[in-house]
């Protein structure tokens, strides 16, 4: 791959490789060799540069530190058979960090340096890429404010950085989620669409509670009333209620998943009934009262599907049917695996080679 940005390349001395077990991969432990930089500065992108991965040097009144002024992506990277390695759709992940750059007043990511910068540090790193069953490269894009100005105001100064690791599954067995009813995730007119650590620090206190409860995660609903589902954890949520597979429509407050919008490409070319529209708690609830919820899941970068096994709101657990049962998200989750890992014709377009 040859990189059309002024690059300035420095490898390491000494790889790391030699010391990953990589039949045990523990999330975000792990970072490969090298990462890209590049400096906003003057109104202008320049510093190209991949590095041995290290700490960074920031300044300690960068707004980054003080008022969140931080974007980030999540993506994989998948390696197929023939050992070449592919990325998921990374098109999509730069088109919503851009509408996370746009909302925290930070400067738009070109789409050349995205890519170069994808490109050569994943094409250097590549024997980072996994192969075990149920691994892959996970890829952080982040864009942070390097002012050293503690006011607040849209920043001047910012760098953007890619860093990978080596990840295994994410959620190995189903998961217990909680419908939360008391703290709010985003609201109406704030940031909940964007990834921006702003949105992600205090959900971290709400989820530690309902883990001392014994559940995984927590539904998100409105900031309103706590009258609809929003998303699960730091996934989209999704439900099979009868014969319809039903989400909560995007808005201010959800996430716009890459996930999300594949499995409902899919479900919609397989002939399913797709509901995207506001979802009642009490729809949901009275759904798995009366045995019409035959699935529920969760659709994200991590777990790809993590199938929901059962949904505790206002004091009483629902079980859902054995996921074995579950016909859509059994189906659409191996279709995913099969597209990523090149098993199948990408149609789509969804596979970008390294
Ligand atoms: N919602 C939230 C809040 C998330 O952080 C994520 C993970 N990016 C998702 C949904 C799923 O998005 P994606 O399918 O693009 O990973």
């Amino acid at each position: 791959m040859i990189a059309t940005l002024n690059m300035d390349i420095t490898k390491v001395a000494q790889s790391k490789i030699d010391k990953v077990d990589f039949q045990n991969i523990q999330f975000g432990m792990t970072y490969s060799d090298h990462l890209f930089a590049a400096d906003y500065e003057d109104g202008e992108w320049r510093n190209f540069k991949i590095d041995p991965y290290d700490d960074i040097k920031i300044s300690p009144a960068s707004p980054a530190l003080h008022y969140g002024i931080s974007i980030f992506e999540g993506l994989k990277a998948y390696k197929h058979e023939d050992g070449n390695v592919y990325v998921f759709r990374p098109d999509k992940n730069l088109e919503r960090f851009n509408k996370s750059a746009e909302r925290m007043c930070m400067p738009l990511l070109p789409e050349n340096i995205y890519f170069d910068g994808l490109n050569t540090l994943l094409d250097l790193d590549r024997e980072w890429v996994p192969n075990v069953p149920g691994t892959s490269l996970y890829i952080r894009p982040f864009m942070y404010s390097n002012d050293d100005y503690i006011g607040i105001r849209p920043s001047r100064n910012f760098k953007f950085m890619i860093i990978t690791c080596p990840v295994g599954a994410y959620y190995a067995k189903p998961v217990k989620v909680k419908i939360e009813e008391h703290f709010v995730r985003a609201v109406e007119g704030g940031s909940g669409f964007c990834k921006t650590g702003c949105n992600y620090g205090p959900a971290i206190y709400p989820a530690k509670l309902a883990q001392e409860k014994g559940y995984d995660q927590l539904i998100w609903t409105d900031g309103k009333a706590h009258k609809y589902i929003e998303e699960s954890g730091t996934m989209n949520v999704m439900f099979v209620i009868g014969n319809k597979l039903i989400t909560p429509a995007l808005g201010d407050t959800i996430l716009p998943g890459i996930t999300r919008d594949s499995v409902l490409i899919l479900a919609r070319e397989w002939g399913y009934d797709v509901e995207e529209r506001k979802v009642e708690v009490a729809e949901v609830i009275s759904a798995a009262k009366d045995g019409t919820l035959k699935e529920a899941f969760g659709a994200g970068t991590a777990a790809t599907i993590a199938h929901i096994e059962l949904i505790g709101f206002n004091g009483d657990d629902h079980k859902l049917p054995n996921v074995e049962e579950r016909e859509f998200s059994n189906k659409v989750l191996k279709a995913m695996d099969d597209i990523k890992l090149g098993r199948v014709q990408d149609k789509h377009n969804w596979l970008h080679k390294i």
